[in-house]
């Protein structure tokens, strides 16, 4: 099984090593192509207005300059075209990708570019507790291989991808396992912090904030709240069906 692997923290990223721990467990044909610099909320980003370069670090090594889908489309149509990968693993995100903060991501982007291309694609990130005194990726390294598994042989659904979010404990207290849809937050997760440069021009810099969630029963967010690994089905096809008949019926002649 030959297995790619991306991220949007940057191949330097420190769930980068983890991410090739758990492959290791599942196969030997592993490739990295991953983005030179940290991406994160590049979302399904891709770069068009200059030139990316593919930097070969290794035998089956390569860093891109350019976002997580710039590494996913890279890889498929480059050092991999003669012979795609079965498998892609985006990961492990330094944070959660819950709820709505699935739009901004580019870790669950790279693997809606591998959905795209008709590669059974997961997305992998770890929730964090910067207070805990055990290892940041703690659930993700020892629980990793154990989640994916039961998806390798699932039949492949076309434009369907799988996020995987591990809750913010040592492994050792993990829950189990649960299928869960995507939840969503109560108001925008953004801050927006306003100052001046050395120059004295005013600069804006966005942050992320922890949240209020509303914990509605069988989501994500109650999954990690719980100690549960959440693991959501995702679709590309964005349409919202009951809205669909009301607008047919607002633009009928
Ligand atoms: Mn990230």
């Amino acid at each position: 099984m030959r297995i790619l692997l991306t991220n949007d923290d940057g191949i330097h990223g420190p769930g980068f090593e983890v991410l090739e721990e758990i492959a290791r467990e599942l196969s030997d044909d592993i490739w990295v192509c991953a983005p030179a610099e940290e991406q994160s909320g590049a979302g399904h980003s891709l770069t068009l207005n200059f030139p990316v370069r593919l930097r070969k670090l290794g035998e089956r090594r390569f860093s891109v300059t350019g976002t997580p889908t710039d590494s996913v489309m890279l890889a498929l149509r480059t050092v991999l075209e003669e012979k795609q990968p079965d498998l892609i693993l985006s990961g492990v995100n330094r944070g959660a990708n819950l709820g709505d903060d699935i739009t901004y991501s580019g870790t669950v982007s790279a693997a809606m570019e591998g959905a795209l291309a008709g590669i059974r694609s997961v997305a992998l990130s770890q929730v964090l507790d910067r207070e805990a005194d055990h290892d940041m990726f703690d659930a993700a390294r020892a629980w990793g291989a154990k989640v994916l598994r039961p998806l390798l042989d699932l039949p492949l659904t076309e434009r369907t991808l799988v996020n995987v979010n591990f809750p913010p404990r040592a492994a050792a207290d993990i829950e189990g396992i649960r299928a869960v849809r995507q939840g969503f937050h109560d108001y925008s997760r953004t801050s927006v912090v306003e100052g001046r440069d050395p120059r004295g021009l005013r600069y804006y810099w966005f942050g992320l904030q922890a949240i209020e969630h509303t914990l509605d029963h069988g989501t994500d967010l109650e999954a990690i709240a719980d100690g549960y690994i959440a693991v959501t089905p995702l679709q590309l096809e964005l349409t919202h069906e009951a809205s669909l008949a009301t607008l047919r019926e607002r633009f009928e002649e």
